[in-house]
């Protein structure tokens, strides 16, 4: 089976990593790829901010399963065009993916199906801003309505603050583009878990568990990035919070788009924070995480084809998912400026020495292949994922290799996975 990918980073690197164990795989497209996809796929040039680009990938390459990476082409309703046109696809219809793509349009939905999360407002003018703020105690949390790879969530210390984030979201001067509906919400406190499920729009599988690490700095300080680091194992969550989780957030979730006549298929996930009243929502997405998918694939022991299809087709209660036991990490290398701004162009070296080290498998975010050299192209350039047997020994497996790693200005945070290291006793978040 021929198998297209859509999507340029570490993320679609990992899937096409996994994909490509399938013995039903014999051939991975991605598009359009980067430099280090086009080591074990062909890359096909594309826009992904352009829907009848993408479709004419797809029609000429008539992949037997096409997945969808980024939020962007979901957004665009690449999933429905690629029905229409008789494709197999994995990844939410565009409806579907509202729960991406608006985060009012989620937090209604939260509160249509009784599915905890912060309290909030949902504002569309000034007037309705000034009275809502008025009813939250700082800090108080802002955010954009609409998709803002990363940068639509505020967190103010006073009113007068969240004030003014929210109208420099309606003007526009916070984004580029203003926004129609602010969403104000409370501020909640604890361990952000990363909980990520596949859907077949009536069952829900989960997938390892994972944290991740958004800040550029040591010690979570600094600006937020599109993630540093990310660790995975079983300790995250205890079976009892699992079932939790999935009982009270993840099936009414799916259960709940059906009813709603928008069935979710495609990876559903959930951005939890575990705060003293139990878990709650944070945030929808519809799609795998990056840099969580260079770590959660790493240690998933079943194929990855044979689940995605199972969404597709309705099978998911009969597939089963086996995780290997122990730890994952990815542990990602950025450009020096990133994430404010950055050059790129500069070689990339010493990558085979790195992926020599056990269990390691290096997964490109932004580079570009020139001649036979290896350039950097991004902000985050490379993700050095790592799985062994426990989190201390995937993380040294890790930054061994990426000691070797050089390019001009590489840095990349020497703490990840410090939290669940630091935890007293390995305290988990338990049920009981
Ligand atoms: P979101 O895009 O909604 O997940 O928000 C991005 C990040 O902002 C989250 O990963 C949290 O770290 C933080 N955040 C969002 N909402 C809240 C909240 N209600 N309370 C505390 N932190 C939040």
């Amino acid at each position: 089976m021929k198998v297209l990918i859509f999507g340029s980073g570490g993320r679609e690197h990992a899937l096409a990593w996994a994909v490509k164990r399938s013995n039903r795989v014999t051939e991975v497209v991605c598009a359009p790829g980067n430099g280090g996809i086009a080591q074990i796929a062909r890359c096909v040039p594309v826009d992904l901010k352009d829907l009848d680009a993408m479709i004419r990938v797809a029609v000429a390459e008539q992949p037997g399963l096409t997945i969808v990476g980024p939020e962007l082409p979901l957004s665009l309703g690449i999933v429905d065009a690629l029905q229409q046109r008789g494709l197999r696809v994995f990844g939410p219809t565009r409806a579907a993916a509202m729960l991406e793509t608006s985060k009012g349009f989620a937090k209604r939905f939260l509160q249509r199906h009784n599915i905890p999360t912060a309290n909030y407002a949902i504002c569309s003018t000034a007037a309705e801003l000034e009275k809502a703020i008025d009813i939250f105690h700082p800090p108080i949390v802002v955010k954009a309505d609409g998709l803002a790879a990363g940068k639509g969530v505020i967190i103010c210390s006073s009113r007068q603050t969240a004030l003014e984030a929210a109208h420099n979201l309606f003007s526009g001067e916070l984004l580029g583009e203003a926004a129609q509906q602010v969403i104000i919400e409370e501020f909640l406190e604890g361990d952000e878990i990363s909980f990520l499920c596949l859907s077949d729009s009536k069952h829900v599988a989960p997938l390892a568990p994972a944290q991740d690490h958004k800040r550029i700095g040591e010690g979570d300080t600094g600006p937020n990035t599109g993630g540093m680091g990310v660790y995975s194992t079983d300790a995250l969550l205890d079976p009892g919070m699992k079932e939790w989780v999935l009982h009270h957030i993840a099936e009414p979730a799916v259960r709940g788009m059906a009813e709603e006549d928008t069935p979710f298929i495609g990876v559903l996930y959930i951005g939890l924070m575990m705060t003293p009243r139990g878990p709650q929502v944070l945030e929808f997405n519809a799609r795998f995480g990056d840099p969580e998918t260079q770590a959660i694939l790493l240690r998933l022991d079943s194929d990855l084809v044979d689940a995605l299809e199972a969404c597709i087709d309705g099978r998911l209660a009969e597939t089963e998912l086996r995780w290997t036991p122990g730890a994952s990490v990815c542990v990602v290398a950025s450009s020096a400026g990133y994430p404010g701004s950055y050059k790129t162009g500069f070689p990339i070296t010493g990558l085979s020495t790195a992926a020599q080290v056990p269990g390691v498998q290096i997964f490109h975010s932004g580079s570009a292949k020139v001649g036979n050299q290896l350039l950097t192209n991004g902000g985050r350039v490379l993700g050095v994922a790592a799985a062994a047997p426990s989190l201390e020994e995937a993380l040294a497996r890790a930054y061994q290799a990426i000691e070797e790693i050089h390019f001009e200005g590489v840095y990349y945070r020497h703490d990840i996975g410090h939290r669940a290291l630091g935890r007293e006793n390995n305290e988990r978040w338990n049920h009981s």
